[in-house]
C-alpha cells in the first residue's frame, strides 16, 4: 500500500477561502492526500491566495520565494515537492505567476478546483498546468463532502457556501472578475451538506457568499428562493442551534430577510452589512447604487424587526476623490449607527477595476491619518458594546480549550469571544454565561448552570462532541 502523501495548504481572505480550503483538502483525501501543518514537510502545498488588496496579492510571490527553497531541500533530500497556487490571485495572475515563479507547478482558479487532483497529475508528468476557466460544469457537485471525522475536527461551527460571485462591480473591487458572475446552490443542496454537517456535532451554521442575500437558488419546487427562505429551511434542519450568513448587500435586503429575523430565534442579531463610506458622492463614484439614507433605512427595517440586532460594516478611507468633507460624513454615519465591530481599509487600486484608472488619489498620509480616526470611532464604540455586556447573562456556544489551562472560549449572539473556567464538556454546548468582566476584546464570565438547557425557541440538543 502506497503511504498518503502530505498536503499542507494555506489560506489567506475571506470566510469563502476558509470553505474552499476544506474542499481542497476533502477532494485531494480522496486520492490519497492527509494534511500535515508543516510546510517543510509536504508533497504538496497550495497557497490559497487573495487578491483583494495589493498587500495581500504581494504576500503571495514573498511565500513563494520561501516555498522554492523549501522546494530544492525536498529535492536534496530525494523527496518531490509539488506547489500549487489557488485563489483570486491565480484566477487574475494565472499566467504571470507561472513566467514569475518557475518552483509553481499547477495554478488553478476558484471555480476549477474540482479539476485539481488531474492538474496535479499532469504536472506530475512535468507539464505545469493551469485552468482559470469558469467551467460549465457545477464544481460542487465534483468537489468531494467531508468525512464524519473531519466534520468533528473542524469543531462546532461550520461555513456553507451558498452563493459565489458578484454582479454589483463596484468601482475598487476585483471580486467580479476573479470570482465570476453571481451563482446559487440549489436549496436541497445545501440542505443535505448542513444536516451531514449538525449530524457530525456542528451547532452553528454560518451560510456564505460574497453576496449572500443576493441568493436565489433553485428551491425543491423548481422557483427560485430568497436567503430569507433559504433561512427558514435551515432551521429547521435538526441539530442547527445559530445560523448567520455573511456578506450582505444593502441593496439586496428584503422584506423576506428581515422578516427570518423576526421568526427565527437560531438567526443570530448580528449582521455584517458593509457601507463602504458615508459620503453620497462616494458611494455614487463607488457603483455602490445606494446612498447613505438608503443604508440607513435598511438598518432601521432590521431594528425594527428585531431590537437587539447588531452590525458590523466595512469601509474603505482614501477612494479616489474623497474629501475632508466626504470623510466626516462616513464618520457621521458610524455616530449615526453604532457598530458593534467594524473593517476598515485604506483604499488599495486593483488593476482592472475602474476605480485604479480615477486620477484624484488621496495622499498616504492623509489615508492614514483618516484610517486611525476611523478605526479610533469604531473602537470605541466596540468597546461600548463590549462593555455593556458586563453584569448581564449572555448565551455561548463554546468551541473550544483556551489558551489559559482550564478555560473554555465561545462566542455569544455577537460573536464576542467569551471565556470561562469549565471542563471540555461543555465544548458544543450552549450555555448562559454571567459576563464579569473585559479583557481587550474578550468577554470574561461564569456559567451560571452547566445543566441548562439550550436558548428557548432553538433546537439545539445538549450534544458534546470531539470527546
Ligand atoms: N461583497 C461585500 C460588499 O459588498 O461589501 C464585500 C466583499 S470584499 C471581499 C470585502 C471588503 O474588502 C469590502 O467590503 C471592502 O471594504 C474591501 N475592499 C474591496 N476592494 C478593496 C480595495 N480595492 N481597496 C480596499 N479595500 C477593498
Ligand atoms: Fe465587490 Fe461586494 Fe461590490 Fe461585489 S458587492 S463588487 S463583492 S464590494
Amino acid at each position: 500500500m502506497t503511504p498518503p502523501r502530505k498536503l499542507h495548504i494555506k489560506s489567506y481572505g475571506c470566510q469563502m477561502n476558509v470553505y474552499d480550503a476544506q474542499r481542497m483538502v476533502d477532494t485531494l483525501g480522496g486520492v490519497g492526500f492527509v494534511e500535515t501543518a508543516d510546510a517543510g514537510d509536504a508533497d504538496l502545498v497550495i497557497l490559497n491566495t487573495c487578491h483583494i488588496r495589493e498587500k495581500a496579492s504581494e504576500k503571495v510571490y514573498s511565500e513563494l520565494g520561501r516555498l522554492r527553497v523549501a522546494k530544492e531541500d525536498a529535492a536534496r533530500a530525494g523527496r518531490t515537492m509539488q506547489i500549487a497556487v489557488a485563489g483570486c490571485v491565480a484566477q487574475a495572475e494565472g499566467e504571470e505567476i507561472i513566467a514569475r515563479a518557475p518552483a509553481v507547478d499547477v495554478v488553478v482558479g476558484p471555480q476549477s478546483y474540482h479539476h485539481l487532483p488531474e492538474l496535479l497529475a499532469r504536472a506530475g508528468r512535468g507539464n505545469r498546468a493551469i485552468d482559470t476557466e469558469f467551467p460549465a460544469e457545477d464544481k460542487f457537485g465534483f468537489l468531494a463532502r467531508p468525512s464524519a471525522a473531519a466534520i468533528r475536527a473542524r469543531g462546532v461551527s461550520a461555513f456553507v457556501t451558498v452563493q459565489e460571485g458578484c454582479d454589483k462591480f463596484c468601482t475598487f473591487c476585483v471580486v467580479p472578475y476573479t470570482r465570476g458572475s453571481e451563482m446559487s446552490r440549489p436549496v436541497e443542496k445545501i440542505v443535505d451538506e448542513v444536516r451531514e454537517l449538525a449530524d457530525n456535532g456542528v451547532r452553528e451554521i454560518t451560510l456564505i457568499g460574497q453576496n449572500v442575500n443576493a441568493y436565489h437558488g433553485e428551491g425543491p419546487d423548481g422557483r427560485s428562493w430568497t436567503l430569507g427562505r433559504l433561512l427558514h429551511r435551515i432551521a429547521d434542519v435538526a441539530g442547527v442551534a445559530r445560523i448567520r450568513y455573511s456578506t450582505s448587500h444593502p441593496n439586496d435586503v428584503d422584506d423576506s430577510l428581515i422578516s427570518a429575523h423576526r421568526d427565527l430565534p437560531a438567526l443570530m442579531p448580528f449582521v455584517h452589512l458593509p457601507v463602504q463610506s458615508g459620503s453620497d458622492r462616494i458611494l455614487s463614484a463607488m457603483n455602490r447604487k445606494h446612498d447613505a439614507a438608503a443604508y440607513l433605512d435598511v438598518v432601521d427595517r432590521f431594528r425594527a424587526a428585531r431590537q437587539d440586532i447588531a452590525f458590523s460594516s466595512d469601509f474603505i478611507v482614501g477612494f479616489p476623490g474623497e474629501t475632508e468633507e466626504d470623510f466626516r460624513a462616513t464618520l457621521a454615519l458610524v455616530d449615526q449607527i453604532g457598530y458593534a465591530a467594524a473593517y476598515s481599509f485604506k483604499y488599495s487600486p486593483r488593476p482592472g477595476t475602474p476605480a485604479a484608472d480615477m486620477q484624484e488619489m488621496v495622499s498616504a498620509t492623509e489615508m492614514d491619518e483618516r484610517l486611525e480616526r476611523l478605526q479610533s470611532l469604531i473602537d470605541s464604540q466596540q468597546s461600548a458594546f463590549n462593555r455593556a455586556a458586563i453584569g448581564t447573562v449572555v448565551d455561548v456556544l463554546f468551541e473550544r480549550a483556551a489558551r489559559n489551562p482550564g478555560q473554555i472560549v465561545g462566542r455569544t449572539a455577537y460573536l464576542q469571544p467569551a471565556h470561562v473556567m469549565a471542563s471540555p464538556d461543555i465544548i458544543g454546548r450552549i450555555l448562559p454565561v454571567r459576563i464579569d468582566s473585559l479583557e481587550r476584546y474578550s468577554l470574561l464570565g461564569k456559567l451560571v448552570s452547566a445543566t441548562a438547557g439550550p436558548p428557548a425557541g432553538s433546537t439545539a440538543s445538549l450534544v458534546t462532541i470531539g470527546a
